[in-house]
């Protein structure tokens, strides 16, 4: 699932473990969030503050929340834009960087960010958020214990660029060159370690692996089978893959998968909208494709994609290994 959540709230409204704040260097309050927040905690807020001593620009300091439902408020101090040449970019990221941080050393699992220097500050918006998407995703490669990170916007501009640019992050390419191949192997072996070893058992897993998606298997498919194979990349980092191969006026959707901390990205939504795509350019009229009947989660969401159950098959793959699927089907 998504540890990443987009929305529109007034933030000192949210009950999460932390909120955090676009202070100023004084730290002892400000207008637009700054000043929501101090009105909302109370004025224990600006006597702890106090004590703080300030921060400097990108760095972070953290309170209690006080009368707020969030246990502790995070306190950054955006950079001011002007221009772009005073490392603005770089004192933003480490806005976000220095309140996770915080935020991992004192037990926060989940936490809201305000659109830091977007308001008064005058960062240009598009910008600072994708330096936000960008920081918290690299964080969250390597802390699990971060468990959720709402971008809480506050005006409907701010709401839109967050969403569009959470989906634009996705690349789809077809596969071509060797090294590509070699990084589709890679994810395969990764996503049916994490998600068919409970299903299928890790002998079968390593089987399937073996046999059917090695470099050398998958070279094969595409150049004497008419296989089709595609990397999805979430913010240029390989995630997902998808292979499909024409038979009639239907194409069969062979693979569609997506590592496990790269769900809930968007990618479902966005690979299916590009095989829909596909599957139209080469004259098909439906999408077929077979799951295992034990794998819910992936039933679930085909479902969910407007597929439906069309039957099942038993196929025998070899050394007394047999799939036991169901088969799914969408009409364009
Ligand atoms: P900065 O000085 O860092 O630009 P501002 O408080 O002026 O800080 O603006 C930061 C962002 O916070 C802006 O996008 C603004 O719309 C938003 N904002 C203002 N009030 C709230 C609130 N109560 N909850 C969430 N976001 C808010």
């Amino acid at each position: 699932m998504t540890r990443i959540e987009i929305i529109t709230a007034d933030i000192t409204h949210l009950n999460v473990d932390a909120i955090v704040n676009a202070a100023n260097r004084s730290l002892l309050g400000g207008g637009g969030v700054d000043g929501a927040i101090h009105r909302s905690a109370g004025h224990e807020l600006l006597k702890a503050c106090q004590l703080l001593g300030g921060c400097n620009t990108g760095d972070a300091k953290i309170t209690p929340g006080f009368r707020l439902p969030s246990k502790f408020i995070i306190h950054t101090v955006g950079p001011v834009w002007q221009g772009g040449r005073y490392h603005e970019k770089g004192l933003l990221a480490s806005c976000y960087q220095q309140s996770l941080r915080l935020a991992t050393e004192n037990g926060i699992k989940t936490i809201a960010f305000p659109n830091i220097s977007t308001g008064v500050y005058g960062f240009p918006k598009r910008e600072a958020a994708s330096i936000a998407i960008e920081s918290v995703q690299s964080y969250l490669k390597t802390h699990p214990e971060i468990e959720r990170v709402i971008f809480c916007c506050f005006d409907d501009e701010n709401f839109e660029i967050y969403n569009k640019l959470n989906y634009s992050t996705i690349s789809i390419e077809r596969v071509q060159s060797e090294k590509e191949v070699q990084l589709v192997a890679d994810l395969a072996y990764t996503i049916w370690n994490e998600h068919y070893v409970q299903i299928i058992g890790q002998d079968q897993v390593n089987y399937m692996v073996t046999n059917f998606q090695s470099a050398e298997a998958m070279s094969k498919q595409i150049q004497t089978e008419g296989y089709e194979y595609y990397i999805i990349r979430h913010l240029s980092e390989p995630s997902g893959y998808i292979s499909t191969k024409l038979t009639g006026d239907e194409l069969f959707l062979s693979k569609f998968y997506v590592i496990k901390e790269k769900r809930g990205t968007g990618i479902g939504k966005e690979g299916l909208k590009f095989i829909c795509e596909r599957a139209r350019t080469l004259g098909a009229n439906s999408i077929k494709l077979t799951v295992n009947k034990y794998n819910t989660n992936s039933i679930k969401a085909y479902e969910k994609m407007g597929f439906i159950n069309f039957g099942s098959v038993v196929a025998d793959i070899g050394e007394g290994y047999v799939m036991d699927d169901f088969v799914m089907k969408l009409d364009l």
